[in-house]
């Protein structure tokens, strides 16, 4: 009985929702226009006994703008937060078919050929790496292929960023790790399996994609990225925003890799990308001193840069 007077209360309500949503939605957004001037001369008020100058509505309404690109605080909302807005990459790797350099082509196919001398898997603490999830934290279905590579420096040797991935790390937040790393003398440590998560980025997003696989922490491309690091060279191990780069060994083991990854995932060149570029924390620069040159004409000469 009181359930069906409840029950025809809400179809009723709904009802007159429907019938006056036309008028709602005028009076909302009325509302917010008037709430919207009132704070403008409020912001006015107070910018005046500030600074002095006047913001107009139009700078005030673009402020409001960026503030909606950014990510949403998670804990705002038990719902799942949004990735900010797609952040365009324009990768430096351009289409290259002609002027392929054949005596690097020799180099590396040479250096392919003999990769068990120069490439090893290396074991490190199961609790560095997980598996890719294709379910968020929210139990809604996620890709978790493969699909954006990046790029990081390690600052400091390969020794020290193997001895803290061997470390276990059992707080969630704690735990690090790269799927390669490639050392100042072309030595590649696989130390994650690509097919599952490392996890080399924080806060992060690529073209306005990212997962959340743990409530606890914030979304991350680390779902559906392939993480590689180049060794930082000696003089590089401090803040500064340069250093004198990366080896010819190191290019070269790194086209091979990437040209692998590549193959393997039918990955666009344009998928290659930095930490410096997925990071959201403002925190990372990385890779620094970086040059793409090296690897379009490593990329170009391995058949990866021209594909119809
Ligand atoms: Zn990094």
């Amino acid at each position: 009985m009181v359930r069906d007077r409840l029950s025809r209360c809400w179809i009723g309500l709904r009802h007159r929702v429907h019938e006056h949503r036309a008028l709602s939605l005028t009076a909302a957004a009325a509302g917010s226009l008037a709430l919207g001037l009132l704070g403008w001369v409020l912001v006015d008020h107070v910018g005046l006994s500030h600074a002095g100058v006047r913001p107009s509505l139009m700078e005030l309404l673009e402020q409001m703008g960026e503030e909606q690109d950014r990510p949403r605080d998670e804990n705002s909302s038990s719902l799942s937060p949004l990735p900010p807005k797609s952040r365009s990459w324009r990768s430096p790797l351009a289409r290259q078919c002609s002027d392929i350099d054949n005596g690097l082509r020799s180099r590396l196919n040479k250096l392919d050929a003999r990769s068990s001398s120069w490439r090893a898997f290396v074991k490190i603490d199961p609790t560095n790496f997980g598996e890719r999830h294709d379910k968020d934290a929210f139990g809604r279905r996620i890709d978790a292929t493969p699909r954006v590579v990046v790029l990081h420096e390690t600052v400091y040797s390969l020794t020290s960023a193997l001895n803290t991935f061997m470390t276990p790390h059992p707080r969630d937040e704690d735990q690090v790790s790269y799927h390669t790393l490639v050392g100042q003398d072309g030595r590649v440590l696989d130390i994650v399996d690509p097919l599952k998560r490392a996890y080399g980025a924080g806060f992060s997003a690529f073209l306005g994609e990212w997962a959340i696989t743990n409530k606890k922490l914030k979304g991350s491309v680390n779902n559906f990225a392939l993480h590689l690091s180049l060794e930082t060279p000696p003089s590089g191990a401090n803040a500064n925003g340069s250093h004198v780069g990366y080896t010819t060994q190191q290019y070269d083991a790194l086209a091979l890799v990437l040209s692998g990854w590549i193959r393997s995932f039918n990955l666009p060149p344009a998928a290659i990308t930095t930490h410096r570029h997925v990071d959201l924390g403002g925190e990372r620069g990385d890779p620094r001193s970086f040059d793409w040159s090296e690897l379009q004409a490593r990329l170009a000469a391995l058949g990866d840069l021209c594909v119809t």
